[in-house]
């Protein structure tokens, strides 16, 4: 089937994304990587949208350091996110995410604001952001604005952004010198979406734990965040499968997702420790 578009502008900047966003009269969509929205165009989830093409602002690409934090573009494309320096040396959760995330043609074209802004509940990058606890920084017609990733995602496909506001880039804290960063997954074949994923970074303060397709939305699992902190794996294990709810559908049931995160959380606390030793 035919993608149905109620037509199509490329924004040579922010400012003219914004314009082109408020005269559209709420038809307007940003078309990033299009490798989401153009999926929902083909299948008719989506119909008459006015695609506004960011895909070629500059400066809302690519990845810098600032102090103790880089600095991420929203345009940033995911191939770029898996093969940047800065993000193996500072944030290698991201370059560790993208092996998991789709094949080479989608990882070429989809971008890290895209990703975020589509809020998928079983996307790698929510549930990197979470784990990392970026900083998302985003533009409207009220100017900008930062937005702690712990409120972002508020629904499936659902974020704070605001009517018409553009996702800019993200924030996120550069990693500490003993910091130890993982992702663990399943998925039926390579490049599928995950069944059940868990990102696991181990700090000075604690553990930041979050789980991805287990709900509407990535979370964090703070009761076996706590356990974790207090060195119990087995009490880790039972907290996170006492707080996600996570759903059936064809491809796995809910209490088989659930067996799944504690499966992986004994996994990701293995490559932990044994990055210890
Ligand atoms: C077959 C297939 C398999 C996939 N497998 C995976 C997978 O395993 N894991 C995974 O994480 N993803 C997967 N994806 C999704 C892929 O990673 C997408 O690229 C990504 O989710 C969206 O990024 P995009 O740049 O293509 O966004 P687009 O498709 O252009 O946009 C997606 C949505 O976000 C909005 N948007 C985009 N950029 C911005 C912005 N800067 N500010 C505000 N709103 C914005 C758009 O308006 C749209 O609503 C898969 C996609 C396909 C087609």
């Amino acid at each position: 089937m035919k993608a149905s578009a109620g037509g199509y502008a490329r924004a040579k900047d922010v400012p003219h994304a914004l314009e082109l966003m408020a005269a559209s009269e709420g038809a307007g969509r940003f078309l990033a990587g299009g490798q989401s929205l153009v999926a929902a165009m083909n299948m008719r989830l989506s119909e008459g949208d006015m695609l506004i093409d960011i895909s070629r602002i500059s400066g809302l690409s690519g990845v810098s350091l600032s102090g103790d934090h880089l600095r991420i573009g929203a345009l940033t494309r995911h191939v770029e996110v898996g093969s940047d320096p800065l993000i193996r040396d500072h944030a290698p959760l991201l370059t560790q995410a993208v092996t998991h995330i789709a094949h080479a043609a989608i990882r070429n074209r989809g971008t890290i604001g895209g990703a975020l802004a589509h809020a998928d509940p079983a996307a790698e990058f929510p549930a990197c952001a979470l784990a990392l606890g970026v900083t998302l920084h985003a533009q409207g017609d009220n100017g900008t604005r930062d937005i702690p990733v712990e409120t972002f995602f508020e629904d499936v496909f659902t974020t704070a952004l605001e009517e018409g506001e553009m996702l800019t880039g993200l924030s996120v804290p550069v990693a500490e010198p003993d910091e130890v960063q993982v992702i663990e997954e399943v998925a039926r074949r390579s490049g599928d979406y995950a069944l059940t994923g868990l990102c696991l970074v181990r700090r000075a303060s604690g553990h930041r734990l979050s789980v991805f397709s287990a709900g509407p939305v990535p979370m964090l699992a703070t009761g076996a965040m706590q356990a974790l902190d207090a060195g119990d794996v087995d009490a880790a294990v039972d907290a996170l499968r006492a707080e996600i709810d996570p759903p059936s559908d064809t491809q796995a049931s809910g209490s088989y997702r659930r067996h799944l995160a504690g499966v992986l959380l004994r996994r990701a606390v293995s490559r932990i420790e044994g990055d210890r030793a």
